[in-house]
């Protein structure tokens, strides 16, 4: 019989974890790579998304040496859809760090880690406690959910987050600290879940203060989110014998380094408007309109064929733009007319 909380936990987890293919099963040793790779992956996005990213991204580099040496086009590409690509950019530096000054070792300690691009305080936690063993108090979305309600916390999120990992880090157990974090986010994710909780299937239920209550999803309680501001932006869809234009963004910034639509005219010719797209980011909203053209000169840069744009890997409000923009140049091809004023809304954050 468990006599706390993070021992009922920990039992449930051996029986009910879920299968993830960058965890090591029982008996075998967790990858390091694998645990990197997966994390930075995980960072403001889902598992099933993940999953097919993180199966692509193993079998082409299987190491950290090999994804030390990839191009950098090459791996943007890769990441395209993922979202927040200033993830891919560190991640690339990351790996060249770790193949450069650690001879493809990563540190084993959280303060080790931490020097390293694109790893912060939860990401250190999590691979020291997931990859090495060592004790370490990981606490993401999941956890800050679980532990609020366990403790019935009524200061709000983010002010409560002090709070949080002193109560974390008390129930975190000297051994099998890696366990436990993957138990506390398997418990957010399949069963304390942000809405409706399946209390009644709760290793933790006894101890858990929201369930005594009978309010789970009070909590976490959050402080009113000040209104996200509205952008607009242009795009420009020129196409030339069946290419389309392309331009490769600045590193730094949103999307940097990402294949995408030029965001200035690239040529002076009669622009025909072809409807917009609504888009959210983190911190703000966007209506990109789209305007098209076709050109019986090339200008330099970078064209890609129309026909296959959707496999030029363009991140997700340049895909949808092109995907506009495809529809458009056919109609025009076609001799129809084009009006195109529909919005459409993609909802994906980046
Ligand atoms: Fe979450 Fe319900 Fe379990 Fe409490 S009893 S931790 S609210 S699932």
């Amino acid at each position: 019989m468990p006599v706390d909380a993070a021992e009922a936990l920990l039992c449930w987890y051996v029986v009910d974890k879920r299968r993830l293919p960058w965890r090591a099963e029982a008996g075998e040793i967790a990858d390091p790579y694998r645990v990197w790779l997966s994390e930075v992956m995980l960072q403001q996005t889902t598992v099933a998304a993940v999953k097919p990213y993180f199966e692509r991204f193993t079998s082409r580099w299987p190491t950290v040496e090999a994804l030390a040496a990839a191009e950098d086009g090459d791996l943007m590409s890769a990441w395209a859809g993922l979202g927040y690509y200033a993830r891919a950019r560190n991640l690339l530096a990351c790996a060249r760090a770790v193949a450069t000054e650690h001879k493809s070792v990563f540190p084993d300690t959280e303060e080790g880690l931490r020097k390293l691009p694109g790893i912060g305080a939860y990401t250190a936690a999590a691979i020291a406690a997931i990859a090495f063993g060592k004790r370490a108090v990981v606490v993401d979305g999941n956890v800050e959910r679980v532990i609020s309600r366990l403790h019935a916390l009524e200061e709000p999120l983010p002010a409560s987050r002090p709070r949080i990992r002193e109560l974390t880090d008390a129930m975190t157990p000297d051994q099998g600290a890696g366990d436990f974090a993957q138990a506390m986010m398997d418990l957010g994710a399949t069963i304390c879940t942000p809405r409706r909780p399946a209390c009644g299937l709760c290793p933790v239920r006894r101890w858990c203060k929201a369930f005594a209550e009978g309010a789970p999803e009070h909590y976490p309680v959050k402080a009113p989110r000040a209104a996200r501001p509205h952008r607009t932006g242009v795009a420009y869809w020129l196409e030339y014998d069946g290419d389309v234009l392309l331009v490769r963004r600045t590193a730094k910034g949103l999307l940097g380094g990402m294949l995408a639509l030029p965001e200035a005219p690239p040529i002076e010719t009669a622009w025909e408007k072809a409807g917009a797209v609504e888009h959210v980011f983190t911190h703000f909203s966007l209506t990109m309109t789209l305007m098209c053209a076709r050109t019986g000169t090339r200008p330099e840069g970078i064209w890609h064929p129309a026909s296959s744009i959707a496999e030029a890997g363009l991140p997700t409000l340049f895909a949808k733009l092109a995907a506009r923009g495809l529809a458009w140049l056919e109609k025009d091809m076609a001799g129809g007319a084009v009006t195109g004023e529909k919005d459409e809304t993609c909802a994906s954050l980046l």
